[in-house]
């Protein structure tokens, strides 16, 4: 992991997204915190200026292309590069399909699908000029299990994958490389709404008989972003207990 680099942590103000925030600003990566909320960019930015002091947070929208588009500018403005993405914002809204409002679906979508080719999108074009990027896409198990009452979400989950695997496979020749984190159950906001029945039921499914750390999950996406990755791209790496294998 090189000191001088920068990195976009979407959805970076909380959960995982703050973890990885966290792990890449202690090995000195000047890192990006965008997030919906300003008020919480910035917050976490401080925090995470105690290891890496370039460090800014960054107001942004990632399923909007303007807001996308903006805060790309900014960071390259400031920075003049851009090394390593990480497509981590991401929703839920969870019901049956028979139930499931059109607004639930697009949502959904929007923000983890779209939110994810919007920010790639922006942010490629610098890394070819550069001849040298890592994109990572924060997936779920879910997008290649299934999940009763997760259709929208599985869906926006599994094209995530087929999304990293083909830009993967357009920018390889360029010093890029474009893979998937795909997540188990882990301990954030996210899971904390869970009722306690469901989560004793999620923990049987799991070998490792435990819900996943957002560090956990910061460590796999530390490892791909490493220069001792440079050759693996397009994969999916489960971080999830064993919980699918
Ligand atoms: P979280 O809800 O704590 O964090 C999600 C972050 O995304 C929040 O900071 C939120 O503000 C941000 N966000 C939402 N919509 C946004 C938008 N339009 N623009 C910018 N930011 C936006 O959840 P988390 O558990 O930390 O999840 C992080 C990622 O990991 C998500 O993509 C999630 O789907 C994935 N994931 C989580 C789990 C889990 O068990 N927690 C499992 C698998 C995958």
């Amino acid at each position: 992991m090189s000191e001088s680099r920068t990195a976009i942590i979407t959805g970076g103000s909380q959960g995982i997204g703050k973890a990885i925030a966290l792990d890449l600003a202690s090995r000195g990566v000047r890192v990006v915190v965008a997030s919906l909320n300003p008020g919480k960019a910035e917050a976490t930015a401080l925090e995470i200026r105690e290891k890496s002091p370039e460090s800014i947070g960054v107001q942004a929208d990632v399923s909007n292309a303007e807001s996308v588009n903006a805060m790309v500018d900014l960071v390259f403005e400031r920075f003049g590069r851009v090394d390593y993405l990480v497509n981590n914002a991401g929703i839920t809204r969870d019901t049956l399909l028979m139930r499931m409002e059109d607004e639930a679906w697009k949502a959904v979508l929007e923000t983890n699908l779209t939110g994810t080719y919007l920010c790639s999108k922006a942010v490629v074009r610098l890394m070819v000029k550069q001849k040298f990027g890592r994109i990572v896409n924060i997936s779920s198990v879910v997008g290649v299990m299934g999940n009763a009452g997760q259709t929208n979400y599985a869906a926006s989950k599994a094209g995530i994958i087929g999304f990293s695997k083909s830009l993967a496979r357009e920018v390889a020749s360029r010093g890029i490389t474009v893979n998937a984190v795909a997540p188990g159950f882990i301990q954030t906001a996210m899971t904390d709404v869970l009722p306690e029945k469901v989560r004793e039921n999620l923990t049987s499914m799991i070998p490792a008989g435990r819900l996943g750390t957002p560090e956990d999950v910061a460590a796999a996406v530390r490892f791909l972003l490493s220069d001792s990755a440079s050759y693996i791209t397009g994969q999916v790496i489960h971080v999830n207990g064993g919980m699918y294998m």
